[in-house]
């Protein structure tokens, strides 16, 4: 059983050193488990979080554990009634070829609908965050502003184009003249604007010319910086991550109260799995509909082999990723 584990926890990026590649015997399923074959890993930015040592939302990684992880994986074996051979599923067994389950917190997946890569991706948690936090907390209307970072990525490309299925404009935040066209051209965002580029404020404030309703915030730092002087009144802002804070212990980007009194802002963090027993059928169904009739597209950036994980996660902290960036284990 290849797997990758966490050996130290980095200080600032994540390198190389911070990782170990090990094979380990292939577990065997007891009564009512199953064995699980990885197909693909998801990898997230959350799980730099997790490599600190200190708990946050979730308990820290140890060091020696395997790094944790959504995956889709393939029943090898069922000791377990609900479960056969070959079944697909989307399960959480983390950086390794293969794992056992006790048969709880599956979810099915149907090979013949979409490449099941995509239950980690755009039909998958990143693609349900973007849904969840648009819709219950951006609540964009028609006509609104609706500004997105990290727009070529997994959970930006889904804001945007759910906005503009919501009748909203939607102006995406990308790094790279590649990622910007993608995000105008492909996504059919309204505006797309370079966050590297020198004037990036300006051109932002170009870009919203009625101001911003809804800042769906994944990355902070300049970004949000940039945002908050063109922030309309009444304004909501669902807090969904802060890309480019993950790497600095602590340092924390932030909007002051006075800010949110006198334009009476709406900001409220959220983490996707509080949504999920309520909306995620729905989501399920609308999604596949958008991406049948050509409203919602994705963009997948996939990796050969568990042995790549470790440099590809590393890249997905820098931008180095372009669409929803998963491993592929197995065939
Ligand atoms: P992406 O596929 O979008 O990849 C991350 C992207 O972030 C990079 O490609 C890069 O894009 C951008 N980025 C990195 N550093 C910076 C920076 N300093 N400034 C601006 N942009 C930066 O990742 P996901 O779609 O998977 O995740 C997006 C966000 O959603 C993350 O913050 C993540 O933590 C959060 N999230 C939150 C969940 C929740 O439940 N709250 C669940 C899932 C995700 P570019 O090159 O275009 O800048």
């Amino acid at each position: 059983n290849r797997r990758v584990v966490l050996v130290s926890h980095p200080k600032g990026k994540p390198t190389a050193e911070n990782f170990r590649i090990e094979d380990a015997p292939i577990p065997t399923p007891g009564d009512g488990e199953l064995l699980l074959e990885t197909l693909f890993l998801s990898l997230d930015p959350y799980m730099r979080t997790r490599m600190n040592g200190t708990a946050t939302y979730a308990a820290a990684l140890e060091l020696g554990d395997v790094m944790v992880g959504g995956t889709v994986a393939r029943v090898e074996q069922s000791n377990h009634p609900d479960w056969k051979e070959g079944d697909v599923v989307v399960a959480y067994s983390g950086w390794q070829s293969f794992a056992i389950s006790d048969g709880s917190n599956l979810r099915r997946v149907d090979p013949d609908s979409a490449p099941v890569s995509t239950a980690v991706g755009v039909l998958g948690m990143p693609g349900f965050t973007a849904y969840a936090g648009l819709l219950e907390i951006g609540q964009p209307k028609a006509g609104e502003t609706v500004v997105v970072a990290a727009a070529s990525g997994a959970v930006g490309s889904v804001v945007g184009q759910i906005a503009r299925i919501k009748g909203a404009r939607a102006v995406g935040i990308a790094g790279g003249p590649e990622k910007c066209a993608f995000v105008k051209d492909e996504l059919k965002f309204d505006a797309v604007v370079d966050h590297r580029a020198p004037d990036f404020a300006e051109q932002l404030a170009k870009a919203c010319p009625d101001g911003i309703d809804v800042y769906f915030e994944n990355v902070g730092g300049q970004v949000l910086e940039a945002v908050k002087p063109l922030l309309n009144n009444f304004a909501r802002i669902p807090v969904c991550g802060l890309m480019s804070h993950y790497n600095d212990a602590g340092a924390g980007a932030s909007i002051d109260l006075s800010l949110t009194l006198f334009k009476s802002l709406t900001v409220r963090g959220f983490l996707q799995n509080e949504f999920v027993e309520r909306l995620e059928p729905t989501f399920l169904k609308e999604a596949a509909g958008w991406i049948k009739d050509g409203s919602l597209r994705y963009r997948e950036d996939i990796v050969e082999g568990l042995d790549k994980a470790p440099e590809a996660f590393i890249g997905l902290l820098d931008g180095k990723n372009f669409g929803k960036l998963v491993v592929r284990v197995a065939e």
